[in-house]
């Protein structure tokens, strides 16, 4: 059984519960015990100093790329979690695009078990829409529940079809699960590698436009009106996007949505001022300064419902290669935080908001438990420091791969202990490196 932990002197964040001021937290159990301004501390208590930091509900990733099974050597379900529980993430979704896909039920209790023999963030698997990922079939979406699946997506892929997308909508909603959607068209994605625009001609790279997504994006919309069911858009990169989905929300359509780290703070200048660097490649491509505005304002006014990293770990092998040949995808979980926050000192974002979109927001979107620290909620939670300065150092990173743009860069916010159900799975400084 775990200690009680007596998490005192911090600033508690919990928009979940409309809770934001010093408080202390009582973690009994595996369970948020009581949260409250002045309490004594229980004899059998061990006391943690929060002052000056952010106790935060632990955050919620709805997309990320743990590679196991097939991939181990750009990542595991260890190595994914651990990496998680050092960005403040207690739970992640693991997407099925993994070899062999997970569109049954031995793929999904393998990555379940991997998950809870490592004990660090709880691992939701998110089965595949159609078998194989090949959008032909559809796999058998009672079975993934049955197994675990909190979600469903063919992610790294569209559902070309929209027949099969109509049917995936109808029998989705039969069981409960959300579809969460790569949107992309692929012929107008071509050989695309980047964005679309003056970046990309200045550098002689083939463009990816955003109605690529924004035509995927109303279609799937239009479906879900036809349907009903409950459709997320994965990784919303374009204003198009923006503008539909929150159209969408304002008819009553069932619409959720994400948006990454890097979607917010980089646009397409930024592969230009890299000097091609293939950290800066990934789908959907960094885009334009307006699309970034778009989705901050989007993340700002509630139309996109969560952050999510799109951790997508690439060894240097499909990295260290020239930028058309390159791998798409970035690590995210260990920089989250940090390059999010920045967006809070910039003004684009409130500390309350993005705490939110790492919190319930996600929690409500696939309809997971967490998300909160009141009474009876799981014992998962982040202690953030929001003035600690560091240098992204790829040694020291706990993901196995070193795919991320901000490798050397200054960051201004850390995690600095991650609690799961009740127990302490990273403390920074004081780690197993
Ligand atoms: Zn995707």
């Amino acid at each position: 059984m775990a200690e009680v932990l007596f998490i005192e002197g911090g600033r508690v964040i919990d928009p979940a519960s409309g809770t934001d001021g010093v408080r202390t937290v009582i973690l009994r159990d595996g369970k948020v015990a009581e949260v409250a301004e002045r309490v004594e501390k229980p004899r059998d208590a061990r006391a943690i100093d929060a002052r000056g930091k952010w106790v935060t509900p632990g955050f919620i990733d709805l997309h990320v790329h743990l590679r196991e099974p097939g991939q181990e050597y750009k990542e595991t379900v260890a190595t994914g979690a651990r990496a998680a529980v050092a960005g403040g993430f207690t739970a992640v979704c693991a997407m099925p695009n993994t070899k062999p896909v997970n569109d049954n039920a031995s793929v999904t209790e393998l990555v379940l078990a991997r998950a809870a023999a490592a004990g660090f963030a709880r691992v939701h698997p998110v089965g595949a829409i159609s078998k194989g990922s090949n959008g032909e079939e559809l796999a058998e979406y009672g079975e993934l529940l049955a197994a675990g699946c909190v979600a469903l997506s063919d992610d790294g892929r569209p559902v070309l079809s929209s027949a099969l997308m109509r049917r995936a909508l109808e029998y989705s909603k039969a069981f409960g699960l959300t579809l969460t959607v790569h949107e992309e068209d692929l012929q107008l994605v071509g050989k695309g590698v980047m964005h679309e625009g003056a970046a990309a001609t200045r550098l002689g790279l083939k463009g990816i436009p955003g109605a690529a997504e924004d035509v995927m994006v109303l279609r799937d919309l239009a479906l879900l009106e036809l349907t009903g069911g409950r459709l997320h858009v994965a990784h919303v990169s374009s204003r198009g996007s923006v503008r539909a989905i929150r159209e969408a929300k304002a008819r009553g359509l069932a619409v959720t949505a994400e948006v990454t780290p890097h979607h917010l703070a980089l646009t397409d200048e930024d592969v230009a001022a890299s000097g091609y660097s293939t950290d800066f490649k990934m789908n959907p491509p960094l885009r334009s300064a307006s699309d970034v505005q778009a989705c901050r304002e989007g993340l700002a006014d509630g139309t996109l419902d969560a952050i999510a990293t799109d951790h997508a770990p690439h060894s240097a092998v499909e990295k260290d290669v020239e930028f058309d040949a390159a791998a798409n995808g970035i690590t995210g979980l260990e920089t989250a935080f940090p390059v999010c926050l920045a967006l809070v000192r910039a003004g684009a974002l409130t500390e309350r908001r993005l705490v939110e979109a790492l919190t319930i927001g996600p929690a409500r979107a696939f309809g997971l438990a967490g998300g909160t620290l009141a009474a009876g909620a799981a014992a998962d939670v982040a202690v953030l420091d929001p003035k600690a300065e560091w240098i992204l150092d790829p040694a020291r990173m706990y993901s196995k791969s070193r795919n991320t743009p901000w490798k050397g860069k200054r960051l201004a916010g850390r995690c600095v202990m991650t609690i799961v159900g009740g127990r302490i799975v990273h403390e920074e400084g004081r780690t197993e490196r």
